[in-house]
């Protein structure tokens, strides 16, 4: 027996999005239903609504997000009913040429569920990232379900599943901060700030931030920033040399995603340093760099994908140290809203005045 449900749907291009019944069928071999709790609203789910990912439409938004699972379907076995689950959309096959060089943080090959959750006339619904989580209950691959620790709230945990793993991932994975360590994360909104959170996990014990809000900055400081710079009235890449004895920082964060601030990571960063890109860029953008320095400066120039995240084995870790309060999720829910808050939420997200709005449902 397939159920009906109410899911936030993105209809066409631009358009406010609207509550509307959703048909959830029953999960078939290697699927689960999860009755979702909590679903954090992320710019990407904008990105959805504003075409800017694909022309697929109706899309199911929402894709950050914990709850428990209702049902399984045959051959499952790595989760049950009743189990608390963070969603994730990196369901690793295990087969990819990827997952087979001992790399599945970036397998080529992840699962989603091969049913279609649709509306009541049939029409087929796209899930935004394979999940689709502004929804009382969803359809998903069980390897997209990756158990926690229940004690933790479906508010904060939710959270993982996307961009404050992609973060606290761009740094602890992929940019490997370590023990003193000087970091500069530029941008802090949700991710950036999960990066700083994650500089400040890792031992950095440098860690700046630039904006150009000082409110954000303000936000940054309660992630572990000792250090801020506003891009605006001050040049980051001196600020930068300047509190890292005229040398740059190890490791350069552009959680913004723009050629501009992409070079100020490139030219704040030391000798021999990292830059890590986890701000998505426009398609239309073009990159100009030195060339010479891009061989003489050395190092390394790394994207971040979700973090480079293992869901597995980073979920419940960072669960944990939620747990033993050295990782303030709690922090990132500027507000809670109800299934119907998400457009105004999008707003809100515009006009860069929430680190995250969580859609809880009951
Ligand atoms: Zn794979
Ligand atoms: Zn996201």
């Amino acid at each position: 027996m397939s159920q009906v449900v109410r899911g936030v749907i993105a209809r066409a291009k631009g358009e406010p999005v609207t509550v509307e019944n959703v048909v959830v069928p029953d999960p078939g071999p290697g699927e689960a239903v999860v009755k979702i709790q909590a679903c954090g609203v992320c710019h990407t789910d904008l990105h959805y609504r504003e075409g800017g990912i694909n022309d697929e439409f109706p899309f199911l938004l929402g894709h950050e997000a914990a709850g428990v699972v209702e049902s399984v379907g045959e051959g499952v076995t790595n989760v049950a009913p009743g189990d608390y689950v963070i969603l994730n959309w990196r369901a690793v096959c295990g087969n990819c040429r990827s997952c087979l060089k001992g790399k599945p943080w970036y397998c080529f090959s992840t699962f989603n569920a091969d049913q279609k959750m649709t509306l009541e006339d049939g029409t087929e619904l796209s899930p935004a990232l394979g999940i689709g989580a502004f929804i009382e209950k969803t359809l998903v691959h069980s390897g997209q379900c990756t158990p926690v620790d229940p004690e933790a709230p479906a508010t904060a945990a939710g959270l993982l599943g996307c961009g404050v793993m992609a973060g606290l991932g761009a740094a602890i994975n992929t940019g490997d901060v370590g023990r003193g360590d000087s970091v500069a994360v530029f941008g802090c909104g949700g991710v950036g700030d999960a990066a700083i959170a994650g500089a400040y996990l890792a031992g950095a014990s440098t860690i700046i931030a630039v904006d150009i809000d000082d409110t954000k900055l303000e936000w940054a400081k309660e992630f572990g920033a000792t250090h801020t710079c506003n891009a605006n009235e001050t040049d980051a890449v001196e600020y930068i040399q300047s509190v890292t004895d005229g040398n740059g920082a190890d490791v350069c964060i552009d959680a913004v995603g723009h050629p501009e601030v992409y070079q100020q990571c490139f030219q704040a960063r030391d000798l021999a340093g990292t830059v890590v890109l986890v701000g998505v860029p426009n398609p239309e953008m073009k990159l100009e760099l030195p060339f010479i320095e891009v061989f003489g400066r050395g190092g390394a120039l790394k994207s971040s994908w979700y973090g480079d995240c293992l869901p597995s084995r980073d979920f419940p870790m960072l669960i944990d140290l939620y747990r033993q309060g050295r990782l303030d999720l709690d922090r990132f829910v500027s507000e809670t809203i109800g299934i119907d808050g998400v457009e105004e939420a999008f707003h809100k997200m515009e006009r860069g005045e929430v680190l995250r709005s969580v859609v809880v449902i009951d």
